[in-house]
């Protein structure tokens, strides 16, 4: 059966509007559409393809755990998935994991967890659920409710309550906000979705000083951030900031559907056999796959690579930016950078994104000022060097119409 993109439009719905190239192929930081030509891949998958695409290693876990056990559902559990959570917990923080297969659903698992925590030991008043504006936390009710984008929330009918926010870096009116009735804050350590904006270091000590002053939950939404992203395994753990609950997804898998969420054995006590689920969760392919990834991704070369990358980034835009200013900064950290258009460009992002799609760059935006680069944490330095300078063409190409 031919296919085009022109398929779409007639049987997809709606909310979507990708590109008009379909990719059918990948390896590495490339990519191949329908046509056969080759891009350079900048955006991989939204943060969530840290190892490339088909990466050997990943297909190898795919394709051993397919020829054995695919599915179980969680009447049983499995190994890979035992395996996966020993590794989480002796990774991190955390004692106990649930797995899902999203951002969206680790972050509702978190959410309900806070609630029921805050029921069990402090009674029904306890119920308030603080998040920061601009925050994103997925498309769930739920979860697009805490987001802090009424424009993602309105127009669905009456929203699950309890849920307040403030800005993200403004101690002050999270101070004003907190009371012995809030039950859990969820914040991302690094806003992606909302524009690549680090969390001020006085800002996370506050918000962790000010849950433990009222007997909150501090839930880390770290399903753009964790994995490895930032330079560090999680992004917590370079703020001198120790959550009580933590998400992942996004990187988890590295492209194979996966999410978990982390907690104490404490907190997790509260999730009582019956109180949640899902069916796919902890799937035993996902779980061999994301195994894999982290058994990759943990290590402190590949780490410390994300930094060194992250500074030749930073050199080839500053470069850049001296020829066509464009950008007022670049924010972020590691491998998850946002240019901050200057104010000429204000409100142009997508046509940066256009313009590299033209040139054979895929990149990501982050709001409609700033231009977002979440690229494999291992793509060549050859691979930098071609995507900057495909980006370079793209930007003298908006710059030169302005
Ligand atoms: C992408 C993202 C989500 C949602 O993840 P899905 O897998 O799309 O449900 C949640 N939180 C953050 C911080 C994200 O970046």
């Amino acid at each position: 059966m031919n296919v085009t993109r022109a398929t779409f439009d007639e049987v997809m719905v709606p909310n979507y509007n990708p590109a008009s190239m379909v990719p059918v192929r990948g390896e590495g930081s490339r990519v191949w559409d329908q046509n056969g030509a080759e891009y350079v891949d900048f955006a991989g998958g939204i943060a969530v393809n840290v190892l490339g695409h088909c990466h050997p290693e990943l297909v190898k876990a795919l394709e051993e755990q397919g020829r054995k056990l695919w599915h179980l559902s969680n009447v049983f559990t499995n190994e890979p998935a035992m395996r996966l959570a020993k590794k989480l917990t002796d990774a991190t923080f955390a004692d106990r994991v649930y797995f899902a297969n999203s951002g969206a659903e680790s972050n509702e698992a978190a959410l309900k967890l806070a609630r029921r925590y805050a029921l069990d030991k402090f009674g029904e008043d306890k119920n308030q659920i603080i998040a920061f504006n601009k925050g994103f936390h997925g498309r769930t009710f739920f979860t697009v409710t805490v987001g802090g984008q009424a424009a993602y929330s309105d127009g669905f009918g009456p929203k699950p309550g309890a849920i307040d926010h403030c800005d993200y870096n403004d101690l002050a009116a999270f101070e004003a906000l907190i009371s012995d009735k809030t039950c859990a804050v969820m914040m991302e350590p690094l806003q992606g979705e909302g524009g690549i904006i680090s969390p001020e270091p006085e800002f996370v000590k506050g918000v962790r000083a000010l849950c433990d002053k009222h007997n909150a939950l501090l839930i880390f939404d770290e399903v753009q951030s964790g994995v490895g992203r930032t330079g560090h395994l999680y992004a917590y753990m370079d703020l001198g900031v120790t959550p009580d609950i933590m998400t992942s997804a996004k990187a988890l898998g590295g492209g194979f559907p996966i999410g978990a969420m982390l907690t104490t054995a404490k907190i997790a006590e509260s999730l009582k056999p019956g109180t949640h689920g899902s069916t796919y969760g902890g799937n035993p392919l996902a779980c061999a796959v994301a195994e894999k990834v982290l058994d990759i991704v943990n290590n402190e070369t590949v780490l410390k690579g994300v930094c060194e990358k992250e500074e030749l980034f930073r050199s080839l835009l500053n470069d850049i930016n001296k020829k066509y200013p464009f950008f007022e900064e670049v924010r972020g950290k590691g491998l998850l950078l946002g240019c901050a258009l200057n104010e000429k460009f204000h409100g142009k992002a997508r046509d940066f994104l256009n313009a590299a799609t033209q040139e054979k760059l895929m990149c990501l935006v982050a709001g409609a000022n700033v231009v977002r680069f979440a690229p494999s944490l291992v793509i060549s330095e050859e691979d930098i060097r071609e995507g900057m300078a495909r980006f370079e063409r793209a930007v003298a190409a908006v710059v030169n119409a302005d």
